[in-house]
């Protein structure tokens, strides 16, 4: 069995066919799914989906890609992070990628979800993007490693997977890891130990091969696992148990 350990289908892109996404999650031995908050303005949503459906796990945070109008307030975070479907804080960290100039809000922002994350003892899901040594030094500053969590999406290099580790952090990797050209990345792969690792799809964005082009959906982590599989030279079972086990382990969800 494997868990989406990220992904998006609070999104309206799945708004009247959530119920095809869960048999098509069931049909390939997808068991659960972590849909991952963007924004305070979606959590409801993102929330309502978890408590309906038992396969579903939910997150509370603002992405760094949200304005800086939507900086959230550590209390805003714990407050909906104390329920028991909320299993982590984020999506959360830096991306000097899609913004540019003064990015000082955007640490801010990171440092409150870290503060948060420990007020209320959960795990973090980060995003960084082009910003991997800031994010180290915030992660290392604000003690991340003293509740962990996730690295997601991973893209970048083995040296920053390396120091996210030591601090106690999972590297997740998406259907980036299937793409042709992306040599660097199956290098991580194959580099990461399988107990530092997790699966996701990021989903609608980053449809795995063969599903290029298509509105991404959590049974197709399958893909994603596949990949790592056969860069490893293992099984895929290997690939599901390692990273279901590590899922639980991490996010320890009420089941
Ligand atoms: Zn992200
Ligand atoms: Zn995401």
């Amino acid at each position: 069995m494997l868990v989406d350990s990220h992904c998006h289908i609070d999104f309206e892109e799945y708004a009247d066919r959530i119920p095809q996404v869960l048999e098509n999650m069931a049909r390939n031995q997808v068991t659960h799914a972590l849909c991952v908050c963007v924004n305070l303005a979606d959590f409801p949503r993102v929330l309502a989906l978890a408590e309906s459906h038992s396969q579903l796990f939910a997150s509370v945070g603002v992405h760094p890609d949200q304005g800086e109008d939507a900086s959230p307030g550590v209390k805003d975070l714990i407050e909906r992070a104390r329920h028991p479907k909320i299993v982590a804080l984020g999506e959360t960290g830096l991306d000097y990628y899609r913004q540019s100039g003064d990015l000082e809000w955007q640490r801010t922002r990171f440092r409150t979800h870290i503060r948060a994350a420990r007020e209320c003892g959960k795990p973090l899901i980060i995003h960084t993007r082009d910003a991997g040594e800031d994010t180290l030094r915030i992660m290392r500053e604000e003690r991340a490693s003293e509740f962990g969590g996730v690295m997601h999406c991973f893209t970048e290099t083995l040296e920053i997977a390396q120091a996210a580790m030591e601090l106690n952090f999972y590297i997740s990797f998406s259907g980036i890891v299937t793409f042709k050209n992306a040599h660097a990345i199956k290098e991580v792969a194959k580099a990461v130990p399988l107990e530092r690792m997790l699966v996701e799809t990021d989903s609608p964005y980053l449809a795995p091969v063969p599903q290029r082009g298509k509105t991404n959906e959590p049974s197709w982590v399958r893909h994603v696992a596949e990949e790592i599989a056969r860069l490893r030279g293992i099984s895929l079972e290997a690939v599901a148990a390692a990273t279901t086990d590590n899922f639980f382990r991490l996010f320890r969800p009420v089941l």
